[in-house]
């Protein structure tokens, strides 16, 4: 009763969205992992622009990391890309370049945790196999009038199986889409619309009145405070670049030279020839920014700064290839305060900063992004 009713919502209601006109299983995968934690406006863009530049999983392996990594710019969670070159590899050299289909095959890959073999399995190759996302957990615990936290514990085993025991029957990739998109469109966490809802005749939590309760609200943990001077240094029409270490934050990704605490010019003379090994000329202010992360803020001082030219550590990029480099959203944020109006015309990276971000530049105020 309530699989037929979410096929049946589901193919009359389902967004057209550029990854569900494939099932083939690189397509599902790429938009998977776009996915995460991603919104889908915000996905949309990436995922045309990547399937257009590595239509399958060979071009994907063959592609030099930092072109993938500068590709990916902007979307965050840099680790998914690095994930999701490792299983590029692994699919070329072990299983000549094409998907298992068991979910439990497809898991052994790196970077595929229970819920994208899930949705690959099911959406690519119809097998019964449920995946469990945010959505899926929020419409299966209002369904079944689950109390308690559903995001770990005895909680998620408990939503997993009645996804696992709902995963069989015709069409498990419809199913598996109808369950994220009841969730994205109706079951919304807050005010969800049930007058709308193909199964609110079946909803526990709609019947007793716990809608507002069932799943209770995460309790957000403090983000950690992290304060950093960045170096913003322009010599010929280049700004001065660091990639950052392998593992950790921003990694692999080229940032302005950073250094820790939120410095004063004078402090930041010193502290670059200790930490980052070149002499700085001049320093002079440029504003602060703030910039989030799932479980850290950074707060950063912007000093625009006189730097050597030999530099052998960090790298000169042309203002106007920025946008071929793997940078990260914090750097183009670094950018909009630290370099002049013509600079940053050059760069073309303002469209990269999310829209509810805000900055202060030295003099100005408050600017949104
Ligand atoms: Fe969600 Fe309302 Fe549908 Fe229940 S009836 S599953 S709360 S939208």
């Amino acid at each position: 009763m309530v699989r037929r009713a979410l096929l049946k919502w589901y193919r009359a209601h389902k967004r057209d969205l550029p990854w569900r006109r494939s099932k083939d299983p690189y397509a599902v995968w790429i938009s998977e992992i776009m996915l995460q934690q991603t919104r889908v406006d915000t996905v949309r863009p990436y995922y045309e622009r990547f399937m257009e530049r590595w239509p399958d999983v060979r071009a994907l392996a063959a592609e030099d990391p930092d072109n993938v990594r500068a590709a990916w710019s902007g979307l965050g969670y840099y680790r998914r890309a690095r994930m999701m070159l490792e299983a590029a590899s692994v699919l070329v050299e072990q299983h000549d370049g094409a998907f298992p289909s068991e979910a439990a095959e497809l898991r052994k890959l790196p970077g595929f945790g229970r819920y994208t073999a899930g949705a690959v399995a099911s959406i690519a190759f119809d097998r019964p196999a449920a995946a469990v996302d945010g959505n899926v957990t929020r419409v299966l615990a209002r369904l079944h009038g689950i109390e308690g936290d559903v995001s770990k514990g005895p909680g998620a085993k408990q939503v997993w199986s009645l996804a696992d025991a709902l995963a069989p029957g015709e069409s498990p990739g419809d199913l598996t889409q109808a369950l994220i998109e009841l969730g994205a469109l109706v079951c919304a966490s807050r005010n969800p619309r049930c007058e709308s809802c193909p199964v609110s005749a079946q909803c526990a939590a709609r019947s007793t009145g716990r809608i507002e309760q069932i799943p209770p609200p995460k309790k957000r943990a403090a983000k950690k405070l992290l304060p950093l001077t960045a170096l913003i240094a322009v010599r010929d029409g280049a700004l001065l670049l660091a990639r950052q270490p392998e593992s950790g934050l921003f990694a692999n990704l080229w940032c302005p030279p950073l250094l820790d605490g939120q410095l004063s010019p004078e402090a930041a003379m010193d502290e670059a020839a200790r930490a980052l090994g070149f002499e700085i000329s001049g320093a002079e202010p440029a504003g602060q920014i703030r910039h989030l992360l799932t479980h850290r803020q950074l707060d950063i001082n912007i000093l625009r700064i006189e730097a050597p030219a030999d530099i052998k550590s960090h790298r000169w990029a042309k203002l106007a290839e920025l946008k071929d480099w793997a940078i990260p959203s914090v750097t183009a944020k670094c950018l909009r305060a630290g370099l002049t109006q013509r600079e940053r015309a050059q760069t073309q990276l303002i469209e990269r900063s999310t829209a509810a971000s805000r900055i202060k530049t030295a003099g100005q105020g408050e600017l949104p992004l």
